[in-house]
């Protein structure tokens, strides 16, 4: 089981990477966007962090839910709004628990995914964060079901994960701004999809 305050603890160290990583992320969102994506994600995780401050007592639905609301309201880019909905509906998943089983994570991480692909308006192979985080949530589901332990699942995850950032590589965008450049953005990572995977890195080592 994965207790509020593990929560709490992993969505610290999610934003320390993610601040850590701020300029590699901005980079990347050079080619293909608007040269902002780690900065974006930089400012919305410094607020998400001093949000859980307060939060040491809350459900999972609460801390969820208050990290999704931070990033929606922080961020200016379309990444706050995506993340801040994946983050929500897995608080709206997880409710009043105090503490989630793996299959229960990866209950609300579906939740949350979908989310992301309703308020996107998007799918896969469409060179998005979805590309990372649909196949993360595929291997897992799958290495779970197989009846593996937390650490190898998680693993899957991360090594799933970084093979969709590498796909995104070879896939032309039709959605979000690096649908604007099209052809020109084939060989450039998706930076969405690199953030995802730093997450989901950061969970796997810590959990
Ligand atoms: P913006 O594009 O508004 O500048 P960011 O640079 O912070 O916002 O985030 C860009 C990332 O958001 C992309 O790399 C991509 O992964 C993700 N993204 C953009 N549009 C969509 C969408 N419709 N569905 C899923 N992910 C998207
Ligand atoms: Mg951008």
């Amino acid at each position: 089981m994965i207790s509020n305050t593990e929560v709490i603890d992993i969505l610290n160290k999610i934003g320390d990477k993610i601040i850590e990583e701020k300029d590699f992320l901005t980079e990347l969102d050079r080619p293909i966007g608007d040269n902002d994506h780690g900065i974006n994600m930089a400012k919305g995780f410094t607020e998400v962090k001093k949000k859980l401050e307060g939060m040491a007592d809350a459900d999972l639905g609460t801390i969820f839910k208050n990290t999704g609301m931070t990033l929606v309201s922080t961020v200016g880019g379309s990444s706050g709004p995506l993340y801040g909905t994946a983050f929500m509906k897995m608080g709206m998943t997880l409710g009043a628990k105090k503490e989630m089983s793996l299959e229960e994570f990866l209950g609300a991480l579906q939740a949350g995914v979908e989310g992301v692909g309703q308020r996107g308006r998007s799918t896969t192979e469409e060179k998005t964060m979805l590309d990372a985080m649909v196949p993360a949530l595929n291997a897992m589901k799958e290495a779970c079901a197989a009846g593996q332990e937390a650490g190898s699942v998680l693993a899957a995850g991360v090594q799933a994960a970084r093979a969709g950032v590498e796909h995104t590589k070879e896939l032309i965008a039709t959605k979000g701004r690096a649908s604007y450049v099209g052809e020109r953005g084939i060989g450039h990572q998706d930076p969405g999809a690199t953030s995802f995977t730093f997450m989901l890195e950061t969970a796997a080592a810590n959990l």
